[in-house]
């Protein structure tokens, strides 16, 4: 009991018994997409993962920061301009915008940590929302460009009904080793604009127009690219860790259940989630960041796994808070004439953030362990 859980999510499901397109790709000996004779996992992918999600074009990067810039790149903006992101998210969502030559400017977040539109300016045009966590925010109204980083939310669903990620210009997802589902790295962009999904579709190959099998063309009024191209072996991975992605998510909805029904009346209130997030936790909210911590080394000593999520505070991260880059010109914070966001304006939310605690729950173990995992959080939480 109180077994911690040493893998994340999808790496639980990794199995060789199921690696039938692994096979297939090492056997063709083929691993790079635009070569394949038969059907390219990456194509298998992206067809799977459009079905799934009701959307059109869906596109295998190679991680979800490739897919932020994608989406960005492809709303085609003149360097310098804004991009506003969430003041508690992974600094990836603003390394993408950086990358691009575009300046994030936070905006602070509602109580559960999503990103709050009504602190967005009227002429607001592009908006990165993140889905944290697996909590899937609401989406801006009236935005023209709105990315939903779903990198820790792939199967989450807004109240509406729509999977998350469907719900703006476009939505990007993550394979990283911790996220929902795992092939080391990896990612995905998604959207319903045909025109805007093939400039993304050209940036990531070169800026060329791709055959199959055929060496790359480049047209007059072709744009240069990079190479975001994913590869066989990732998206053959990908494939059989979405066959668990119905089990991962039961499994997460199952074991928050039974944690919110053992975990009540100690000395903190419990974050209640809507229908549609990823279950991936419990949040619990003390009322002293001394509570929290004392709570959080407690958990540790009984072994239960649990996290705080002080390290997305954003405004105090030294690539915001000192506008860090790599270029001798600190490009392309030099295009801004802004100073840094005064980090005193995000208190409220970095104490919340400090009284947090979020316990981790275990969709890969079966409902008798879950149960006993539940009743050892009560236990221990109630002893704080
Ligand atoms: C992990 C993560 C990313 C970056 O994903 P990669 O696939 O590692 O590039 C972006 N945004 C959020 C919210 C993340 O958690």
């Amino acid at each position: 009991m109180g077994r911690l859980r040493r893998l994340p999510y999808g790496a639980n499901y990794l199995r060789w018994e199921e690696m039938g397109e692994l096979r297939e790709a090492i056997d063709q000996r083929i691993l790079f997409r635009f070569q394949t004779e038969i059907e390219s996992c990456a194509d298998r992918l992206e067809r799977l993962v459009a079905e799934r999600l009701g959307t059109c074009h869906a596109l295998a990067v190679h991680n979800c920061t490739g897919a932020i810039r994608l989406a960005l790149l492809a709303t085609q903006p003149s360097v310098g301009e804004v991009v506003y992101i969430p003041s508690v998210t992974f600094v990836a969502v603003a390394g993408a915008v950086l990358s691009c030559g575009l300046i994030p400017v936070m905006v602070d977040v509602t109580d559960s940590f999503a990103l709050d539109a009504d602190r967005l300016p009227s002429d607001a045009q592009r908006v990165i929302v993140a889905h944290m966590e697996g909590h899937v925010g609401p989406v801006p109204r009236g935005v023209p460009f709105v990315i939903e980083d779903c990198a820790q939310a792939l199967g989450g669903r807004h109240a509406s009904g729509r999977p998350a990620g469907t719900d703006g210009y476009a939505g990007t997802f993550s394979f990283h080793h911790n996220k929902v589902l795992t092939s080391g790295e990896g990612g995905l962009v998604v959207t319903d604009d045909a025109g805007r999904a093939r400039l993304m579709r050209r940036y990531h190959d070169h800026g060329c127009r791709r055959v199959q099998g055929e060496y790359p063309a480049w047209e007059p009024g072709s744009f240069y690219g990079e190479n975001l191209v994913s590869s066989e072996e990732v998206a053959a991975i990908q494939l059989q860790q979405f066959r668990h992605l119905d089990e991962i998510l039961e499994g997460l909805e199952r074991g928050y259940q039974l944690l919110k029904e053992e975990v009540t009346g100690g000395r903190f209130i419990v974050r209640e989630r809507p229908t549609g997030d990823v279950k991936l936790s419990l949040r619990v909210e003390f009322s002293s960041e001394r509570g929290r911590d004392l709570a959080a080394s407690r958990l540790r000593e009984a072994r239960l796994p649990h996290w705080t999520l002080d390290r997305y505070f954003l405004p105090t991260h030294p690539v915001l808070l000192e506008r860090s880059s790599i270029f001798a010109d600190g490009f392309p914070w030099s295009l801004s004439p802004r100073p840094p966001q005064d980090p005193a304006a995000f208190n409220e939310t970095r104490e919340r953030l400090a009284r947090t605690l979020c316990l981790c729950v275990s969709p890969e173990v079966d409902e008798l362990e879950q149960k006993a995992e539940a009743q050892a959080f009560a236990a221990t939480l109630a002893g704080v």
